[in-house]
């Protein structure tokens, strides 16, 4: 069995990574809110948690991964596009989650296991709330129920953070209603017109972190092996997903390892987000004609938890490299699995390691396989290089032109193989050279 080692937020170290179960392995990753279209700082979490679980299943078995990652599709901003729109937010949300799904499976993420909807486990989530004011860990003030921090001489063990910064963080949205300024809420009533469930206190809806610990107790089990996010998350969201799960839970861990990735950044290091309004969307990016491949090879080219600084030489760079793989791996059928390649993702998911013995690897069928560990290199040589703008190909023609003329022809040869290689056929006549496609 190859040792996998995982950088534990909790634990702040590089720890072996021991499944409590090697048959079942249990990956949670908080998902999108399905209001607005993904940016290609949102893509980093889905594409980093795609490669850890192809490696997770690599290790253990095709079918000894379940993996969840939700879909936040009931929340203020969503009810406010929907208010926008005159619509109903479940026209907002299936729609957005649609073109989630669209742009995540052209940057080659797999869907995950499972990918369960907040709406569809309200029931989970009251039942959950019940048990802790059974339990003396919240209480209902006005219309909402808000979890009592202090109830928790546990909390806050993830973040580390001081109480000040917590009370801070806590968006103290019904300051009134608080009995301690960092309580937060686990559910708040809905006025008439405004998407809600009946409950025990009346009608209205979740608070967003009560969601995860819902459907992950429903779905994973009390602990889990796996939780993963953003660095974002830590607080508020994953330290109060900690908090109900533990309380509700008579203490058992909601999850054993913790794993966050960094942030994407635009040049200068300003992180990427809709706040900030220098946002890329992975729908743009797409449609100025840059494949997914490209995207995910840029996206995996840093360390996850490493800031990521997104620029066009990187997706350039990227795009080059990928060139000269699918020269190699031809039309190979895949082999086996490169060593060097697995070694490196085993040690907390060192892609650019990875990517760098990816690019070392010689023998085709092997560089196919080991791509598929990454997600790369999933077309065939003719597609990848089919879609490229002609323009490339008139150049290179042209160059080839040049080398005759100057009677350079293992040059002029050179190219006429690296165009064949991508499908494309020269003939050389009294008029100059034309190309087509085979
Ligand atoms: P948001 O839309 O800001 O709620 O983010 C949705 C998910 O994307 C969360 O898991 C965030 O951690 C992640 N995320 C948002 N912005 C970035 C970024 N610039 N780089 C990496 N991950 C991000
Ligand atoms: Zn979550």
């Amino acid at each position: 069995m190859i040792d996998i080692r995982l950088h534990d937020t909790m634990a702040r170290e590089k720890r072996l990574f021991e499944p409590a179960d090697p048959g079942r392995v249990t990956m949670y990753v908080c998902g999108p809110t399905v209001y607005n279209r993904a940016h290609i700082g949102n893509a980093r979490p889905a594409v980093v948690f795609d490669v850890l679980a192809r490696l997770l299943r690599h290790v253990y078995g095709r079918d000894s991964l379940v993996y969840a990652r939700n879909v936040t599709d009931v929340d203020d901003k969503i009810i406010e596009a929907a208010r926008a729109e005159g619509v109903d937010p479940s026209a907002i949300t299936d729609r957005f989650e649609r073109f989630y799904l669209d742009d995540m499976g052209a940057l080659g993420v797999a869907p995950p296991t499972i990918a369960p909807h907040a709406t569809e486990h309200v029931a989970e989530m009251v039942a959950m709330i019940g048990r802790l004011i059974e339990g003396g860990n919240a209480y209902e003030a006005d219309g909402h129920v808000l979890f009592h921090v202090p109830s928790d001489p546990a909390y806050g063990a993830l973040g580390r953070r001081d109480r000040e910064a917590m009370i801070a963080g806590a968006r103290v949205e019904v300051a009134s209603y608080k009995k301690d300024p960092a309580d937060f809420v686990l559910w708040k009533p809905s006025s008439e017109g405004v998407i809600g469930w009946d409950s025990p206190w009346g009608r209205g809806r979740p608070g967003w972190h009560i969601e995860c610990s819902a459907m992950i107790e429903r779905h994973l089990g009390r602990t889990i092996d796996i939780h993963g996010g953003g660095l974002d998350l830590i607080f508020p969201h994953h330290e109060n997903e900690i908090a109900q799960s533990r309380c509700a839970h008579g203490g058992a861990p909601l999850a054993r390892y913790w794993v966050h990735n960094g942030f994407l950044s635009m040049a200068g290091g300003e992180k990427m987000s809709k706040s900030l309004g220098n946002v890329v969307s992975v729908a743009d990016l797409l449609a100025e004609g840059h494949k997914g491949e490209t995207l995910r090879f840029a996206l995996l080219s840093a360390h996850y938890r490493q800031p990521l600084e997104w620029s066009f030489s990187l997706i350039a760079q990227s795009k080059a490299t990928l060139d000269r793989l699918y020269r190699t791996a031809g039309d190979a059928a895949p082999g086996t699995v490169d060593a060097g390649v697995v070694e490196a993702l085993a040690d907390d998911l060192n892609t650019p390691l990875a990517l760098a013995r990816l690019s070392a690897i010689e023998d085709a069928p092997v560089l196919r396989a080991s791509g598929a560990l990454l997600g790369l290199l999933g077309e065939t040589q003719v597609s990848w290089f089919q879609g490229e703008g002609d323009a490339r190909i008139d150049g290179l023609v042209a160059e080839r032109t040049e080398a005759k003329k100057r009677r350079d022809f293992a040059e002029a040869d050179r190219i006429r193989a690296v165009l064949a290689d991508e499908g494309v056929l020269l003939e050389d006549g009294p008029a100059g050279t034309t190309w087509r496609r085979a």
